[in-house]
C-alpha cells in the first residue's frame, strides 16, 4: 500500500501506510555531525529530491534503484526491526535519501514511546511538521561542488530555516560536506546566516576508489580542511570532522 492510500487511526498517525526503507542496520557509530562517535541505529528511506555528484547513497537516491532496494514498511514494522537488533544504542537516526520527502509523524512517535531519541538528517529543502518533534535536527544544505547549490536551494533553505525558528525547541545544527575552498566559503556564508546553530563541517568523501586510496585522500582533505578552518576567525566556532564512517568501514553500505 502506498502512502497515499493509508488510513488514519490511533493518535491521529497512518497505521498502514508503508515507507520505502533502503537500509535498517545497528549498532554502529554516528560517523557524522553532532552525534559522531554516538552508538545508533540507522534507518536509510529512499527517495531524494536531490542528485549531488557526490552522493555516496544512489541506491537510496535513483527511483529504479529504490525501487529494486527498498523494503515497503509500516512505521510499526519499522520499529519492530530496530528493537529486533542487538541492544546498545538509544539513538536511531533517519536518514535518506531525503526523509523529509515522507510523513515519519508516526514513526517518530513510535520510537518516542520505545524511549529512543530520534536524530533526523535533511537538506532542507522541504519543511515537514514531523520535524518539529524530533531530538536532534541536522540540517545539510549542499555546497557547489554538489552541483545543488543554485537560487532554489537557497530560497527552500531560507524557507526551511523560517520554519526551524518557529517550530524548534530541540537541539539543531548544521553540517557542510566540503570538498574545496569554494564550498568552505559558502559553508562560511551559511554559518553567518544562521550563528544560532552550530555548524559542523565533514571533508568529503571522494567515490569510486579502492579502499586505502579513499581513506588516504579523506585524510588529505580532512587536513587541508583543519588547516583552513583554523585561519579564520568566522570559522572559529566551527568542529571540523573527516566522515568517521569512512574511516572505519570504508564506502560499504549498511555498517
Ligand atoms: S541530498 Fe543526500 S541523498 Fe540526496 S543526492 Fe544529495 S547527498 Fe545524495
Amino acid at each position: 500500500m502506498s502512502v497515499a492510500t493509508a488510513t488514519q487511526a490511533g493518535r491521529g498517525r497512518p497505521a498502514r501506510a508503508t515507507f520505502p526503507v533502503v537500509e535498517l542496520f545497528g549498532p554502529t557509530v554516528q560517523g557524522e555531525g553532532p552525534e559522531a562517535g554516538m552508538p545508533a541505529y540507522f534507518v536509510r528511506f529512499g527517495g531524494c529530491d536531490f542528485r549531488c555528484a557526490w552522493c555516496d547513497s544512489m541506491h537510496a537516491v535513483e527511483p529504479m534503484r529504490v525501487r529494486t532496494a527498498a523494503e515497503h514498511l509500516t512505521t510499526k514494522e519499522i520499529v519492530a526491526r530496530i528493537v529486533a537488533l542487538p541492544d546498545g544504542p538509544n539513538l536511531v537516526v533517519l536518514s535518506g535519501g531525503n526523509p523529509a520527502l515522507l510523513d515519519l509523524t508516526d514513526l517518530v512517535g513510535r520510537l518516542h514511546d520505545h524511549r529512543f531519541a530520534v536524530a533526523v538528517e535533511t537538506q532542507g529543502s522541504r519543511w515537514r511538521t514531523w520535524l518539529a518533534s524530533v531530538d536532534q535536527l541536522v540540517v545539510s544544505p549542499k555546497p557547489p561542488s554538489s552541483g545543488m547549490a543554485g537560487q532554489k536551494h537557497m530560497r527552500d533553505l531560507q524557507a526551511f530555516m523560517s520554519e526551524v525558528a518557529k517550530t524548534r525547541t530541540g537541539r539543531t545544527a548544521l553540517k557542510i560536506v566540503v570538498f574545496d575552498a569554494h564550498d568552505l566559503d559558502w559553508a562560511a556564508d551559511r554559518h553567518r546566516e544562521h550563528t544560532e546553530m552550530p555548524l559542523y563541517l565533514s571533508a568529503g568523501t571522494d567515490l569510486d576508489l579502492e579502499e586505502q586510496e579513499t581513506i588516504d585522500r579523506l585524510r588529505v582533505r580532512y587536513r587541508w580542511l583543519c588547516e583552513a578552518v583554523a585561519q579564520r576567525s568566522d570559522l572559529a566556532a566551527a568542529r571540523v570532522l573527516p566522515q568517521l564512517h569512512v574511516i572505519a568501514w570504508g564506502t560499504a553500505k549498511g555498517v
